[in-house]
């Protein structure tokens, strides 16, 4: 579940210009052409793999609304999060991809944000995704990040990593889980991040994502993260945990409105699930 507070347009480079969103639609494109987008790349060996991630092309999203803000740091953390769709049984990538547009199209015309909240989404049947443009290919740099709408308060200052499914009750099937390991450890190689730099979304603000049961794998999570890292970056604990950068308050925040409420009124319901006409 993502929340966002993305009036305010603090320290953000230059928007991209239409020379660099052309080169790198090309990038993205030979990227896709590549034999089912697992290219994969030449790694030092204390460092994880470039897991196969379809770009928003891929999946047919639609453009933002206006260019995506592109942040010259490097994010600080990871945020984990649950759709809190429904645990389906259908792990094929068409249902990824319809997945990822259901919660584009939710994001932007229900919620009236510029573009998919989260950076990344992944699939019950495993499938990694690129969430909001130009998230994927700013990984890849490993300088700068996208700011995002997934977590208020962290938008400016982490990735934010979408995992299809509930997780109240239930925990992610092991294909799903082991791809969102595998994520974790490529951001945290490609961002400098140790794996105790990984949190789930109730860490920040008053919600029940990432669900009980996923929350619960998070240390799992972070020990099976630091040994695709290597000894060499285990995440023992020495790594001193970054100062947050403060976000500044936005204008008008619908998201954080609705927490306050809740928290003012437990049987406010929060907007947890995606309208079920979206998804097929
Ligand atoms: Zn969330």
């Amino acid at each position: 579940m993502t929340s966002s507070a993305q009036q305010q347009a603090p320290a953000a480079a230059p928007h991209h210009t239409r020379r660099s969103m052309f080169t790198g639609a090309l990038a993205l494109a030979a990227g896709a052409a590549l034999p089912s987008f697992a290219a994969g790349r030449a790694f030092a060996s204390d460092a994880a793999a470039a897991p196969a991630i379809a770009s928003c092309a891929t999946w047919g999203a639609r453009p933002s609304s206006e260019p995506v803000v592109v942040l010259a740091n490097r994010p600080q953390r990871i945020i984990v999060h649950h759709t809190a769709t429904a645990n389906v049984t259908d792990y094929s990538q068409q249902r990824a991809f319809a997945l990822a547009r259901a919660i584009q199209t939710y994001h932007m015309d229900a919620q009236g944000w510029i573009d998919t909240g989260q950076h990344f989404t992944v699939s019950r049947g495993a499938f990694v995704m690129e969430g909001r443009h130009s998230s994927l290919a700013e990984l890849r740099g490993g300088a700068r990040q996208v700011r995002a709408a997934h977590c208020v308060g962290q938008n400016t200052v982490s990735i934010g990593i979408e995992n299809e499914g509930t997780y109240t009750s239930e925990e992610p099937p092991a294909a799903q889980y082991a791809a969102l390991a595998d994520l974790c450890a490529y951001v945290c190689t490609q961002y400098r991040l140790p794996a105790t730099a990984i949190y789930g979304h109730r860490d920040f603000n008053a919600t029940s994502c990432p669900g009980d049961r996923l929350y619960a794998l998070l240390p799992v999570l972070r020990r099976d993260v630091a040994e695709r890292l290597g000894a060499g970056a285990a995440g023992s604990g020495t790594v001193p945990e970054p100062e947050p950068v403060p976000e500044p308050e936005p204008v008008r925040d619908p998201i954080r409105d609705l927490l306050d409420q809740a928290a003012s009124d437990p049987l406010a319901a929060l907007p947890e699930y995606l309208p079920p006409h979206l998804l097929p």
